[in-house]
């Protein structure tokens, strides 16, 4: 068993000098601080079990009521703040929280829909009148520490349930995997209501008592002001693309930096490349998902392959498995499967959908992936973004990395569409770099001597931009919508 978040944060809070956040909090500053929020928390009713729901715009007091809630056994329950109330409504209604903490400005719409609000400088206005010493009740592994939604169409969002033992086990191995101690820096410009800004970093940071610099943003240029200041930085794809397009990044602006991580969205090994050839950095390629915590890791000291993902995590296991379910050896695609203690307890909610995915402790992820004779897991895409043309499969990573690798081309991604004779068509949707111009027929010309005649898109469509969430993940449902009707006049 792992030691648990709390029990980590009190270890770290003995020493009264350790810095939490640069130019913020100290540990033990911290501790006081969920210690005064738990107590709230308590005083307006709320037990062990109860679901608080927070939706606030980013900054330091979403972690302090995180870990509030840990103390108190109150479900954690974070969305993101740029839903729009009506969006929120599912939340609500599905997951019943007892108490619903918000930015001031959306009091009126969530009362609207029957919650009990509070906006959250009145609830740390509360909290300051209260004593920092909280008297931890017993946890259980394996209580619920929070809910966090499945990004997707809101409306059929589903709630994960994370057990302690899901975020501390995932946090010791990461720690151990990444070299965490208390001498790091990270940088933190990512999310806090999405599993990699909220748990991934923020945990690697409190279990090896490290520090971090808090951004409440994404924006390049705070982060190439503040990475001379950090040693770790973790960061979305479109994070590292950014950065590439700023003049100001160079190896001695990142010098200072001893690992540079990338996950929830595929990194291509376009950028991979250029970032290694700017600053000398390989960045470290991880995999993982809300209900599964991080799931493989590239090596922190053996060979970063790019395009790959890495090996499983310590503890957890990975298999691929065929049509059958048969588990297939390495070199040959099928479904990722996954099983340990970073594994979710289920939906909340919906038994039916959880024993459908969930099944001996495996969990089947949804994405398809092959292992190399080496042990380095690729992604080869969501199964439901398999395209299946003329009966053959075409993995969309496949296509998206050659393209990736072609001249000018700034993103890309590769859907399925209807089409009459294939049943679907591969479609090629591409960003150009900026002052590139693509064509259509010679990036098709470009293709050929790289993918076989079934792989290469029909179509290649320029666009100005590609749909994405919050996280930079490119949303192949929404062009699959748009362009659902290409082939539909042949
Ligand atoms: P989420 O639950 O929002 O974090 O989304 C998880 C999904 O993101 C996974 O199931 C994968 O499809 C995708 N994902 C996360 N990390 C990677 C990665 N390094 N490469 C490719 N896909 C990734």
């Amino acid at each position: 068993m792992s030691t648990d978040v709390i029990a980590r944060l009190k270890r770290m809070a003995e020493d009264p000098a350790r810095v939490w956040i640069v130019g913020g909090a100290t540990y033990a500053e911290l501790l006081g601080e969920t210690g005064r929020l738990a107590n709230t928390l308590r005083f307006l009713g709320l037990k062990k079990g109860d679901r608080l729901l927070l939706q606030v715009d980013k900054c330091e007091a979403v972690l302090s009521l995180y870990l509030a809630c840990l103390r108190t056994g109150v479900i954690f329950l974070p969305v993101n703040p740029g839903y729009t109330v009506a969006e929120t409504e599912h939340f609500l209604q599905d997951a019943e929280p007892a108490l619903a903490v918000c930015d001031p400005g959306r009091v009126a719409g969530l009362q609207g829909l029957g919650a009990r609000v509070i906006d959250l400088p009145s609830l740390l206005d509360r909290a300051a009148v209260q004593s920092g010493d909280f008297a931890d009740p017993d946890h259980g592994a394996d209580d619920l520490a929070a809910i966090l939604y499945t990004s997707g169409t809101t409306g059929r969002s589903k709630g994960v349930m994370l057990t302690r033992e899901n975020l501390a086990s995932n946090a010791e191995a990461l720690v151990s995997l990444w070299r965490f101690t208390a001498t790091d820096v990270l940088l933190h410009a990512l999310p806090v209501f999405h599993t990699h800004g909220l748990f991934v970093a923020t945990n690697c940071v409190l279990y090896s008592g490290a520090r971090m610099i808090f951004q409440r943003a994404f924006q390049p240029a705070a982060v190439l002001e503040a990475l001379p200041r950090a040693t770790v930085m973790m960061g979305v794809p479109t994070f590292y693309t950014r950065l590439l397009s700023d003049p100001g990044l160079t190896a001695s602006a990142t010098s200072h930096v001893r690992l540079f991580i990338s996950g929830s969205a595929p990194l291509s090994p376009a950028t991979h490349a250029e970032w290694q050839a700017r600053t000398g950095h390989a960045i470290l390629e991880r995999y993982g998902m809300t209900e599964t915590n991080m799931i493989t890791s590239n090596p922190h000291d053996g060979a970063r392959r790019a395009g790959t993902v890495g090996m499983p995590l310590p503890g957890v296991e990975v298999r691929i498995t065929g049509p059958d379910g048969a588990v297939l050896p390495p070199g040959e695609a099928g479904s990722i499967e996954v099983r340990g203690p970073n594994v979710f307890k289920g939906y909340w909610r919906l038994p039916q959908k959880t024993a459908e995915e969930l099944h001996d402790g495996w969990f089947v992820t949804g994405d398809m992936g092959a292992f190399d004779t080496q042990g380095y897991l690729s992604i080869l895409g969501r199964a439901k973004d398999l395209v299946i043309s003329g009966g053959l499969n075409v993995y969309p990573a496949e296509v998206e990395a050659a393209l990736d690798d072609l001249p000018g081309v700034a993103a890309s991604a590769v859907i399925g569409v209807p089409h009459p004779d294939f049943g679907e068509a591969v479609v090629a949707c591409l960003v150009a770099a900026p002052g590139a111009t693509l064509e259509e027929e010679r990036v098709r010309r470009a293709l050929r001597d790289r993918l076989a005649a079934f792989k290469l898109p029909k179509r290649v469509l320029i666009l100005d931009d590609l749909p994405r969430n919050a996280m930079g993940k490119v949303q192949k449902a929404e062009l699959r919508r748009i362009h659902r009707d290409l082939f539909a006049a042949e």
